[in-house]
């Protein structure tokens, strides 16, 4: 229960402003409730905060002044307060930071808002039917007690708004205020349209069966692409619903949520809750209320949805538990995966992570008995998994500015001839990662960052993928003033289209790239058409591994197999491993059989071997091992500090000074690496250096690195992130 304070106690407030304490104040007129959102003043100005709880107190209380208001919102309950003070300690953030995650909803200080809504009247009917006045009448009767907005109810009907209001003067329509944030419609768990296989009942039963204990536990769905995870998932969903607890799933796209809420509606009659960026304002509104309030039974959403006020959170699903798009790379650097886990401990609730091709984290969990595993081998209907081949670059004699091999556009043509897909697979955005100049060498870089330009050639533009930034692509060598010698180097997806145009005159080709589109919407068109048969050709970067269905598709063709196997990132292997399964799996969906066929100079490489060879307990047995013995993440601890400053030499001397005060990290056993400069050395004018700590996996990480970071005064224009279990180390 959470306490109650009278007018005038003594209550600690935490604010979204970034202090490094709480801040007292007496609680107003009418006392208020631990966890109440409130406003308080703040120097001149007002600002929201939390009522965390009693004051501190121990210094003079006639100048401690008053909380302004009680918002109209649910107070935070004690399950997410501890879930944000977990949070920061684990990801050592400010409370401040943490608050301010929880709290993404816009207008939370508004006064509860109205609207006039539109319902049938008591009087039976007017005192003259005009055809107009019919419509009205019937479009009300056929949603028997729906209530609409003026304008939704004319537009029904196809009738003007004084049509309406008409039918209100006489009774027959009746004109009410009602909150303007609606609960959901609710969803009917009972309402089932497909017919599961033994296997995928198995499975829904186990997650079920986690729902209904009550308590926290994790399990690992495995299936391979087109086995199902999602109607096994979506049956767990059931299961929470008629519990009476709401049900959360994380997709890492929000590209793939209009496909995914259709299936929610298929299932359950009605859409859920929607979290994202591309949500407007007011729906973001209504679903951060209708969650506290319980008037949202679903959410579907990106990480940040993690954050909203659950009224009793009993199950969350993380789609696609592999994808780095969890991990947060800005501000609160957190994982998701890792968040919801932390999360459903805290409130009995169950976490599902479904993958085609877990991380090796999950697998190490699955392993030490920590999560449990369910699989789904086969796959839905008559599909099969596609048949993997390698191509042998170094036998194919490519011409320069070339890179689809002889045997690939063999492959291609055939299935083009035969009216199905193929899709090309390249994780390079843009025409050519590089630009070089023929005359002096010069290679065009961005003004603000340590990382090469990227030619754009349908924005002909030119753009650095750290900052966003962009140019025109100059006529002359920006260093030598040679005109005409700029040339591209390597293939971006736009260059490959060019090259297939070549090869494939006649075939309908389509690029998805991420970069070529404004929207969301605008990107979820073009794969519906896609999907649809609208071309004969798809050009991708990794966007198209994510789950997108194309039964067409019965060919991938990989460009460069060996692209992501060149990083120094530990988990480069993996990734290659996970993203050439994903994009393989596109392949086949439907009853036509499947090939995959990977462009690759080292077809020998244990991790090819591992990919085409489909072996992949091997894989990760393998690459567990590697792991344990480099005594790295999963077997051990990792911490990345970046920090950054436009001072080059304040940054390193603030690096070194740190590199010097390692006892606090040495007393856990822990080692620093470091500083060194960060490979992206600058990004927006700042100059950036890296330290590196690596402790075994018991160690008490977080309060030592505290420690240690807290030994020194920084500048201010300097910034330092800690990033625990770092998953990019650039
Ligand atoms: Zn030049
Ligand atoms: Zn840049």
């Amino acid at each position: 229960m959470l306490h109650h304070f009278d007018e005038g106690d003594l209550v600690s407030v935490l604010t979204t402003q970034p202090l490094d304490r709480m801040l007292d104040y007496k609680a107003p007129e009418g006392g208020c409730f631990q966890g109440a959102f409130v406003e308080v003043p703040l120097g001149p100005r007002k600002v929201i905060g939390v009522v965390w709880d009693k004051g501190e107190g121990g210094y003079d209380l006639a100048k401690v002044r008053s909380v302004i208001r009680v918002l109209d919102a649910v107070p935070m309950r004690e399950e997410m307060a501890r879930f944000l003070t977990k949070a920061a300690e684990y990801t050592l953030t400010p409370m401040s930071a943490m608050l301010r995650l929880a709290t993404r909803s816009p207008g939370l200080g508004d006064p509860p808002s109205m609207r006039v809504i539109y319902r049938r009247g008591t009087v039976d009917a007017p005192d003259r039917w005009t055809s107009a006045r019919e419509k009205v009448v019937a479009v009300l009767d056929d949603f028997g007690g729906l209530a609409f907005t003026l304008k939704e109810l004319a537009e029904m009907a196809g009738v003007s708004t004084s049509v309406v209001k008409g039918l209100v003067a006489q009774g027959v329509v009746a004109e009410e205020q009602s909150p303007r944030d609606l609960p959901y419609p609710r969803l009917d768990p009972e309402r089932s349209r497909v017919a599961l296989t033994d296997e995928q009942s198995g499975a829904a039963r186990t997650l079920s069966d986690g729902v209904e204990s009550r308590r926290y536990g994790t399990t690992l769905l495995k299936g391979v692409t087109g086995s199902g995870k999602t109607e096994v998932y979506l049956e767990a969903v059931a299961t929470c619903l008629r519990a009476g607890r709401q049900a959360l799933v994380l997709l890492p796209e929000i590209a793939l949520t209009a496909e995914f809420l259709t299936r929610v509606e298929d299932r359950f009659g009605a859409r859920p809750a929607e979290w994202h960026s591309g949500v407007t304002m007011t729906e973001r509104r209504r679903a951060w209320k209708m969650v506290a309030e319980g008037g949202a039974e679903l959410v579907v959403g990106a990480r940040s949805a993690l954050f909203l006020p659950y009224r009793d959170l009993g199950l969350i699903v993380v789609d696609e538990e592999h994808d780095t798009s969890y991990k947060q790379e800005d501000g609160v650097l957190y994982n998701a995966r890792d968040m919801a886990v932390l999360r459903a401990s805290l409130n009995d609730a169950q976490v599902v992570l479904a993958s085609a091709t877990p991380s090796l984290e999950s697998w190490a969990n699955v392993e030490a008995g920590k999560y449990a595993r369910v699989e789904l081998t086969s796959r839905f209907g008559e599909a099969v998994m596609p048949e993997m081949r390698a191509i042998d670059m170094r036998a194919e004699s490519l011409p320069s500015n070339r890179w689809i091999s002889e045997t690939l556009a063999r492959a291609v043509r055939v299935r083009v001839e035969a009216d199905e897909q193929a899709l090309l697979f390249l994780n390079r955005r843009g025409y050519a990662p590089v630009t070089i100049c023929r005359a002096c060498g010069h290679q065009i870089g961005c003004d603000q960052c340590d990382a090469r330009m990227v030619e754009h050639r349908f924005q002909r533009r030119l753009m650095c993928h750290q900052c966003g930034e962009t140019k025109p692509i100059p006529a002359a060598c920006p260093s030598c003033e040679a005109e005409d010698r700029l040339a591209p180097v390597g293939p971006g997806v736009e260059r490959l289209a060019e090259e297939v145009a070549g090869l494939f005159p006649d075939a309908r080709v389509a690029i998805l790239s991420s970069d070529l589109f404004g929207s969301a919407r605008a990107l979820k068109a073009q794969i519906e058409e896609i999907a649809g048969g609208g071309a004969d050709i798809i050009i991708g970067t990794q966007i198209v591994a994510k789950g997108h269905n194309f039964p067409h598709l019965t060919l991938v063709g990989v460009i460069d197999a060996d692209l992501g196997l060149q990083g120094s990132d530990l988990r480069a292997a993996e990734r290659t491993f996970q993203l050439m399964r994903q994009v393989a799996g596109r392949a086949g969906r439907a009853e036509k059989p499947g090939l995959a066929l990977m462009q690759t100079y080292q077809p020998e490489h244990p991790v090819i071997r591992a990919i085409l060879s489909g072996e992949e307990e091997a894989f990760w047995r393998a690459e567990a091992a590697e792991r344990k013995a480099a005594g790295v993440p999963p077997y051990g601890r990792m911490a990345g500090i970046v920090l950054s400053s436009p001072d080059v030499q304040e940054v390193f001397d603030v690096g070194k000074a740190l590199a010097a005060r390692t006892e606090p990290l040495h007393r856990i056993g822990a080692q620093v690496f470091g500083p060194a400069a960060a490979p992206i050395a600058r990004i927006r004018g700042r100059h950036r250096v890296r330290l590196l700590v690596k402790a075994e996996k018991s160690a008490p990480l977080q309060q030592a690195l505290s420690a240690w970071i807290g030994q020194l005064k920084y500048p201010t224009n300097l910034r330092l992130s800690v990033d625990i279990d770092p998953q990019s180390f650039l």
